[in-house]
């Protein structure tokens, strides 16, 4: 069996979603940090193995992995 390892945080994790990360442009509020805005939004083109807490964590987008079973 192969490892799973988070291709995030590097934790092994039993179980690891394909996802492709989103690098998000943000433009900071300085009087309020709550109403900081999202410029823009990259989606990664490679797909990655994320843990579940990275997921939770980070901005991403669940890959369609219908030939992955
Ligand atoms: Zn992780």
């Amino acid at each position: 069996m192969k490892s799973d390892t988070c291709e995030n945080c590097g934790d092994r994790e039993e179980k690891l979603y394909r996802v492709y990360r989103i690098y998000e442009t943000i433009e900071l509020n300085q009087f309020d940090p709550n109403f900081s805005q999202v410029l823009s939004q990259t989606v990664e083109p490679e797909s990655e193995m994320w843990c579940l807490a990275c997921m939770s964590l980070y901005p991403n987008v669940v890959a369609d992995d219908q030939n992955q079973q």
